[in-house]
């Protein structure tokens, strides 16, 4: 029989930001049984976190081509959250104007990146690393005409000449990406100030990754429009693991993605219920020691 070992790399799974933003979404739907409440795009980027919300009688506002002003229009009354990842000030201001009830699940990271971004335009300009379309990015970008929002290096090679420049960027990107991304503003802009911003749950979720030894598999437990999901996924694989999944649960699991392997480590991103990643260790491991595949019949449901 082939047995090889399994790792449940730690830290894993829901950051402080992500159980604070389902707190408020909980306490905002017992709070208000009689007003619709709607949420302003998905309250993480997790399919089964938005179900569980919706179970609870939260309405998830969500389509990628559209913003979070645009989605806004979408709220005739009652109240609305705005989700972890931040709005910017127009939507604040657009959301009182609908005279809706305002609830702000931000995740104080975010609004210490906006705070900072804020501040600095007053006077100067901000190259914000980030992705485009990203409600995160949008939030930054939308706090003044003098943020530049940028993803690749072409496009830092585009920009038009800055003055007093703030360098930072979105929470939940690669550390290794992020780091090229910076080096090439510097080198473009050299009295730029730098200001990382990569949150400390991304960043030591994303270390324990790179300091795997001799891992030949590695399991992601995240929604595919998970950013911080898909980027432990990238980051295993730059960091030398042969074979690097992302699954939303362990019903996407199956006995080939182990053949040959000698040790499989396993992690899940921010926004991925624990319960979820439990399922899949479980799994793993008893394949792991018996050889026998076992899936249980059902995904876990526990995701609030
Ligand atoms: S990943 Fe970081 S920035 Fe995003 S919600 Fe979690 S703690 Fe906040």
């Amino acid at each position: 029989m082939h047995k090889f070992e399994v790792t449940a790399v730690t830290p894993r799974g829901y950051c402080q930001g992500v159980v604070r933003a389902i707190r408020i979404a909980r306490e905002t739907a017992a709070a208000y049984p009689d007003t619709p409440v709607h949420m302003l795009g998905m309250i993480v980027h997790n399919a089964h976190v938005v179900a569980a919300c919706r179970e609870l009688g939260i309405l998830c506002l969500e389509d990628p081509a559209r913003t979070r002003l645009e989605l806004l229009e979408d709220i005739p009354s009652g109240v609305v959250i705005f989700t972890a990842h931040g709005v910017s000030d127009a939507v604040y201001e657009r959301a009182r104007e609908k005279s809706l009830i305002v609830v702000d699940a931000t995740c104080p990271d975010v609004r210490k990146t906006h705070d900072l971004v804020r501040e600095h335009c007053t006077h100067g300009d901000v190259i914000y690393i980030g992705k485009h379309r990203h409600p995160e990015a949008e939030g930054v970008a939308g706090i003044s005409p003098r943020v530049h929002l940028i993803a690749t290096a072409e496009e830092i090679d585009a920009l038009p000449e800055l003055h007093d420049i703030l360098i930072t960027n979105q929470t939940t990107l690669s550390i290794l990406d992020t780091a090229v991304l910076a080096e090439r503003a510097v080198q473009r802009f050299p009295d730029a100030v730098m200001a990382p911003e990569i949150c400390n749950a991304t960043t030591i979720r994303q270390k324990a990754i790179l300091a795997l030894k001799d891992t030949d598999v590695l399991i992601v437990v995240g929604d595919p429009h998970s950013n911080n999901s898909n980027q432990l996924r990238e980051l295993g694989k730059k960091a030398g693991i042969h074979t690097a999944y992302l699954v939303e649960d362990c019903s996407q699991l199956y006995p080939e993605m182990f053949a040959d392997c000698r040790h499989v480590a396993v992690t899940s991103g921010s926004s991925t219920p624990t319960g979820l990643t439990n399922q899949v260790i479980e799994v793993i491991r008893s394949y792991a020691e018996t050889g026998i595949w076992n899936p249980p019949a059902e995904v876990s449901a526990a995701v609030l």
